[in-house]
């Protein structure tokens, strides 16, 4: 195993500045409160599960400095909006919601807007909220995350606006608390950043070099989110298989010791690299019936030659045989994937590639994309493939990959599934609603009184999307 050195962690003169900072809009909170006055905070998020964990960290921060959380943007009296980079579809939206924004601080002066996130790591987005949007007091990237209390004082006590760019100083703090959205499941953030470059993605520029949490850290978390309730852990990570090159420590070792911790619970992670992942984590995954039976392993192309120029690090033929030593330890695991068509340069052979791969694999999950050129990726300066034909593509990948989902759901049909229930489906508010081992979504009739626990489901169908089944018991 290759090493890495630690992040670095804040010094004390560092923390005790936190510190002060927590005190001091805590202390102005509190006295605007006591005047009668509500302090809501509201923080709205874009993008991936990281994001999530980190909107919990900041809304989590909010509360220690006093804020009372709320779910609308029209209760607010300050709103954070956590920003996602990967498209700059996602972007424009964040532009064009912080505009609407405007009406609410004409109607409440005293409302504070912030920006944090991918987005803001980028200068000239920044730059734009800067200069374009007067009305928003502050922004800043992902590095500086564990910094929010003492760039919220400087805009609640000094009443200035505060921006700040990451500056490649990255730091992983402990402390930071997090307000957690649900009470049974748990985003565990292992890692941060990305090493990998893939000529697509943006996620290096903003999110930094890959840096580790230390395994004790996180163990020591796991316990107390098992003793506090929590029934499902993801654990998360740009690039799970890479953790813990600062210790020594596998993440196949790390699950293992979560796996390990007493309580009936279920562990999950994401997101896997192919080129990472280890036959120790396979045979960890065989061998824990806590970590679930199911592996997302994006493969974006079934082309070594499209691999190639997507800077991916393996080949067709790698990814086939890792699927296969997969499936030789854990025959029913469930697989999905991320693939992307209309990657510059690919031809209608390569594509082809890709659609022996689907169909070579059969994946029950996909998640299938249309590339999209993201400015500041390498592949964003190539010849760009008309929208016709990538969205021809696409639906050609859509007829291929339906039917294999399809077909692979009916093996559940019959059995029983131990689920997590979530509570009552958002598209079926008669239904309610968990996923099995292998993430696939499962409706059935329930109650509120199950949702949180974990209910033995026997599948009566099974389609593409999703199973239904009947509820057996409920624990
Ligand atoms: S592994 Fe590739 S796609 Fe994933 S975050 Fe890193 S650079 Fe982006």
């Amino acid at each position: 195993m290759s090493t890495r050195v630690p992040a670095r962690v804040p010094t004390e003169e560092e923390l005790l500045k936190l510190n002060a900072s927590i005190d001091n809009v805590r202390k102005t909170i509190d006295k605007e409160k006591s005047n009668g006055k509500r302090r809501n905070c509201c923080v709205v998020t874009y993008g991936c599960q990281q994001n999530e964990a980190d909107s919990e960290q900041v809304a989590g921060m909010a509360v220690e400095m006093g804020y009372n959380l709320t779910e609308t943007t029209e209760d607010a009296d300050l709103i954070i909006v956590n920003t996602c980079a990967v498209r700059e579809h996602a972007e424009k939206k964040v532009f064009s919601i912080t505009g609407g924004y405007k009406h609410l601080k004409d109607a409440n002066p005293e409302l504070i807007i912030g920006i944090c996130g991918c987005m803001v790591s980028e200068e000239k987005n920044a730059e734009k909220f800067k200069k374009s949007y007067p009305y928003v007091d502050f922004t800043f990237g992902t590095e500086s995350l564990w910094k929010f209390p003492e760039i919220l004082d400087v805009v609640v006590n000094k009443k200035k606006r505060s921006f700040i760019l990451n500056s490649g100083d990255e730091v992983i703090c402990e402390r930071t608390p997090s307000s957690r959205k649900s009470t049974f499941t748990a985003w565990l953030s292992i890692m941060y950043g990305c090493n990998n470059f893939c000529t697509y993605c943006i996620v290096p520029y903003v999110r930094g070099r890959e840096r580790s949490r230390r395994p004790e850290v996180i163990v020591e978390e796991a316990k107390q989110l098992i003793s506090q309730g929590y029934k499902e852990i993801t654990l998360l990570g740009q690039n799970v298989n890479s953790y813990g090159k600062e210790y020594g420590v596998s993440f196949a070792s790390l699950i293992k010791q979560i796996a390990e911790l007493d309580g009936d619970f279920i562990i999950r992670f994401m997101s896997s690299h192919p080129k990472d992942m280890s036959d120790e984590l396979i045979q960890v995954i065989a061998e824990c019936p806590k970590i679930e039976r199911h592996i997302h392993l994006p493969f974006q192309s079934g082309s070594s030659r499209v691999l190639k120029l997507m800077n991916r690090h393996y080949t067709k033929e790698d990814y086939l045989a890792l699927i296969k030593r997969i499936r030789d330890k854990n025959p029913d695991i469930s697989l999905s994937a991320d693939v992307m068509v209309g990657f510059p340069g690919e031809t209608e052979e390569d594509f082809q590639e890709t659609l022996d791969l689907i169909r070579q694999v059969e994946f029950d999950m996909m998640f299938s994309f249309i590339y999209s050129p993201r400015e500041g990726t390498p592949a964003a300066k190539e010849v760009q493939m008309s929208e016709k034909d990538k969205t021809d593509r696409y639906l050609r990948l859509l007829k291929v990959q339906e039917p294999i989902a399809e077909q692979r759901a009916q093996r559940f049909v019959g059995r029983v599934e131990k689920v997590l229930v979530e509570g009552r489906s958002k598209n079926n508010n008669e239904k309610f609603t968990g996923r099995d081992s292998g993430l696939k979504i499962i409706l059935f009739d329930g109650n509120d009184e199950m949702t949180g626990k974990f209910a033995d489901i026997e599948i009566t169908e099974a389609h593409a999307f999703a199973l239904y089944g009947k509820v057996i018991r409920v624990y």
